[in-house]
Parts: structure tokens; sequence; C-alpha cells
């Protein structure tokens, strides 16, 4: 039997057309995507389409866009071998990260792609982008699909979606993942570097997410398969989160303020370096306020690769005893994502912080 493969599009330069008043590119019909495209029936899958009933621009991404596509995978899980989701690149490690940890034990790839330009240019990049994501997404073996995680497929790179940032506006290669290698590169073969691929956390049951889940159990003793096989569909997020990025001259008023925003639940504080910030007291005072007011804060570096280690310098020590949890080497995209998915799933500051600093789709070095 050929593999199933659902291609799902939520809109994008690759499908977008030039509005002939504003000559500004805007997303158009699904079925006017595929007609430039005809290559794709050469291989050797089926492959079924779902379009975004309004194709959105990927800056109009939001929680409940999030949900929508979710869904559609849920739902439609057990029908494919895998997913491609044409998605716009503006957002598209928000989205990867997102559903990252929508999806638990993922046992099939979800494959995110798009294009720096639309598909009917000439000089487009996103033939190449669209066919080997979906060569990629059929990729299997005895056991079933070889790939079992959220992934971005762009310029001959497939990376982890959650460790992904959008790096390049003007590139074809317009992302990057610098704290973690590719996990697949297209040239004359498609080389899938198999040590790299997410393996689920079979090796760690005590932090199984899963295990604490009372459906999940009932799920397992129906189905006798490893509470680890079984795919949780986690739709839930909390939105009430922020992203306070440092900068020399902050002001208290601006800090208090964020800190004072009516029901905020979480802060993603990109800091400087090695996780380093200011320290004058009214700003780690003012932090230490919002942590005892329940609100839980991680630190992440503002730089592109590398990681935060609380304590190496004195600008970071007092971060570290006031109790903010280190992202380490998170991405700010997947610091945000996974935030409001276990602000969602935890109750106490402590089991946020073990599953925070933990890794729980491969988008942290734990
Ligand atoms: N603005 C577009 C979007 O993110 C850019 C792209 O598709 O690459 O939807």
């Amino acid at each position: 039997m050929k593999p199933k493969i659902l291609l799902i599009y939520t809109g994008g330069t690759i499908g977008m057309m030039k509005d002939p008043e504003t000559k500004a590119l805007r997303a158009f019909d699904f079925s006017k995507l595929l007609v430039h495209i005809p290559e794709i029936k050469q291989l050797d899958c089926e492959i079924d389409t779902f379009s975004f009933e309004e194709p959105i621009d990927s800056s109009d991404m939001n929680l409940e866009e999030w949900r929508n596509l979710g869904d559609v995978i849920n739902e439609n899980y057990d029908s494919y071998q895998g997913f491609v989701v044409l998605h716009g690149s503006d957002t598209m490690s928000y989205t990867g990260s997102t559903l990252s940890f929508m999806f638990e034990n993922l046992t099939k790839p979800i494959i995110l792609t798009g294009s720096q330009l639309p598909i009917g240019d000439l000089r487009t990049d996103a033939k190449e982008n669209l066919i080997t994501s979906l060569q990629l997404a059929i990729q299997q073996d005895d056991k079933g699909p070889i790939i079992k995680e959220v992934c971005i497929y762009f310029e001959y790179q497939l990376y982890r979606a959650n460790r992904t940032a959008k790096m390049n506006a003007e590139h074809f290669e317009a992302f990057s993942s610098p704290n973690y290698p590719p996990l697949a590169i297209s040239g004359v073969h498609l080389n899938i570097d198999h040590k790299l691929l997410w393996k689920g956390r079979v090796d760690d049951p005590s932090v199984v997410y899963a295990e604490q889940s009372r459906s999940t159990k009932a799920e397992q003793l129906q189905t006798s398969k490893p509470v680890n096989e079984i795919m949780n569909y986690r739709p839930d997020l909390v939105d009430k989160v922020v992203v306070l990025k440092l900068f020399p001259g902050i002001t208290e008023e601006v800090v208090q303020a964020i800190c004072s925003i009516e029901g905020l639940k979480g802060i993603v504080l990109e800091t400087y370096g090695s996780g380093n910030a200011p320290t004058q007291k009214w700003f780690v005072s003012i932090l230490k306020k919002a942590l005892e007011n329940n609100i839980r804060i991680v630190n992440v570096t503002q730089c592109i690769g590398g990681a935060v280690s609380m304590g190496k310098y004195e600008t970071s020590i007092q971060l570290k005893k006031i109790g903010l949890v280190s992202g380490k080497d998170i991405t700010t995209e997947a610091a945000l994502a996974k935030m409001m998915y276990l602000l969602q799933h935890t109750d106490s500051v402590d089991s946020f912080r073990s599953y925070f600093e933990s890794s729980l789709r491969g988008e942290i070095t734990a």
C-alpha cells in the first residue's frame, strides 16, 4: 500500500499572489497552488489535501488557529502516515514549537514548510521545499514512519522545529537551528541522520508526563500499548504570557508595567549572553515580587546560539537566587510554546521548573 499524506495549507507566501490594487502579497486559493506543481503526482504516495477556509499570512497566527490546525491533524491522525503543513515562514518556528508540545508521543512526522517566493514565481523555492517535505514524510521502515516529530524543512535542510528560529527575510535559507544540528540534508541523496531523530522519552519514565493522565491510562489498558507509544493530543494552552527583551536603559516603569499586567501567568525573559541582567535593586525586586505573585519567569538568552548558565557571572547570580527557571539553550519561540503548555498542565512552581528544565520534545539540552 502506498503511504498516505495529508497536505494542509494554512497560507503563507507559498500560495500568495499580488493584490492588483495594493500590490501587496496575499494568500489565495489552494487549488490554484497545486496547479503549479504537477510533479507531486510522480511521488510514490497518495496525497489528500486540506485547506484552511481562509488562508492566512502567518503573522495572523494565534492560539485559535493553532487549535484549528492541531484539530485537523488530530482528527486525521490514524488515517495518514504523515502530515505536511504549508505555512508562512514568519511564525513557522512558533507554530512548529507549539505543535511539538500539543502532540505528545508523536508516532508520525508533521513537517512544516513554505517558501520565500510564491509558487507561481519563476525563481520560486516552493517546489523543492514541498516535494522534499513530502518525500521525507513518507520515509518508513518495517516499524512504520522514521520521523516521529514536528520538523521544518526549508532550503535543503530538515530541522527539529522547536530548535529553529527564522533568521533571514531575504535568503532562501531562512531558518537556522543554532543549538541542534539538522536532522536531514537534501543533496543528491536524502541524508537523514538517524541518531539525531527524536526517539521519545522511553528512557525516563519518572518524568513521562503522560503517566499523570487518567484517560491515557485507560487507553493504555484497552490497547495494551506502553504509555509512551500512545499519542496524546493536548491542545489547551495558556495565553497570559509575555516575552520581555532586556536592553540597556530599560526603565523601572516599563518592567513594572509588564509585571503588573492583570492575570499575567508567565514571562519569557530574554537576557544577555549566558543569562545576565542588570543588577540594580529595583529590577531584581520587581521580578521577585512577580514570582511571589505566582508568575513563572524563564530566563532565555538573546544570543542566537549557546545557553543560559545562571551563576556564571555576578550579573545572573541574583536571578538564580530569587528562583528564575533556566531556559538553558532553548529558543525564545520554543520557550514561549513550552510555557503556554506547561502553565496549563502543571500546578506547582516545582513541577513547572522540573518539566521546563528537562527535555520534553528534544527542545532543550537538559
Ligand atoms: N509573510 C509571510 C508569512 O509568514 C512570509 C512567508 O510566507 O514566508 O505568511
